[in-house]
């Protein structure tokens, strides 16, 4: 149980890589906290009870800036503390960049870049003045490669990188980790909306010719946050079966 007792906050742990990291964290001893925007999911509750561990949820935008000190401001309160900082939640808006109109921009950014830092904003002073802390954001390989129709994703994805990078630097100093995941293609509801073609050109790409599954980056994630982990920082680890080879 290499994550005992840890408090952990997951944004967007309803669905897809968010549930997964959720129910991993929590199966390796963290009591967690998950946000939410859609339908509530109390049957993730549910999971993460069965395995002995505490957890709530809170109905919350990341893309609203003051949303995330009210967030952490409940799960120190609920829960004790605050250690597991975790910036799941994303969407796409799909489309050429002669196509893309300014409110499919400004969604993805704001909720895949924005809400990033609105988290790590509100989780700075904490995890700086306990001296302790982990953060990992779920950014992309379409961040480091670009994709076809992903103009607004892409650079969101890629801003979450640089952020990473800069917020390691500053927080090392307070024994704070701060990480990047790079999943490829994972089978989740965010992927089954796909058209077929996209899903079969990602297959061919992994050197595996198999879908990543959510589990496998919970996996990463948990290894992130845990003490065997320790000595890296301002690391963006890719995970994706080969397909960026
Ligand atoms: P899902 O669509 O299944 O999950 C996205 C999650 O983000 C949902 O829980 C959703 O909440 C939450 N969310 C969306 N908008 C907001 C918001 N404004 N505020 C709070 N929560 C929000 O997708 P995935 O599980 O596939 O994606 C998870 C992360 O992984 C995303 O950041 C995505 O970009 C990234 N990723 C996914 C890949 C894949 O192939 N699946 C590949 C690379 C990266 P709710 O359910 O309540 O609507």
């Amino acid at each position: 149980m290499e994550l005992k007792n840890r408090r952990a906050l997951v944004t967007g742990g309803s669905t897809g890589i968010g549930r997964a990291i959720v129910l991993d964290l929590a199966a390796n001893g963290a009591d967690v906290v998950f946000t939410y925007v859609g339908p509530a999911a109390p049957q993730v509750i549910q999971a993460v009870e069965s395995l002995g561990r505490k957890c709530l949820y809170f109905e919350s935008d990341v893309s609203v800036f003051s949303e995330a000190e009210r967030i952490i401001a409940l799960v120190v309160e609920k829960m004790g503390g605050f250690d597991i900082l975790v910036n799941n939640a994303g969407i796409n808006r799909d489309g050429v960049v002669w196509k893309m109109t300014e409110q499919m921009w400004d969604e993805v950014v704001d909720t895949d870049l924005k809400g990033c830092f609105n988290y790590i904003r509100a989780a700075a002073p904490i995890f700086k003045e306990q001296k302790f802390g982990k953060i990992v954001n779920i950014s992309s390989i379409n961040a480091l490669r670009g994709k076809f129709g992903q103009a607004n994703y892409a650079a969101a994805k890629a801003g979450v990188i640089g952020l990473t990078k800069a917020v390691a630097k500053e927080l090392g100093a307070y024994n704070v980790n701060v990480n990047a995941v790079a999943p490829g293609f994972i089978e989740t509801e965010m992927t089954d909306k796909l058209p077929e073609k996209i899903k079969n050109q990602a297959l061919d790409e992994t050197v595996f010719k198999r879908f990543g599954r959510p589990e496998e980056i919970a996996h990463l994630v948990s290894f992130l946050c845990s003490e065997k982990a320790r000595h890296i920082t301002g690391e963006v680890i890719r995970i994706d079966g080969g397909q960026c080879l």
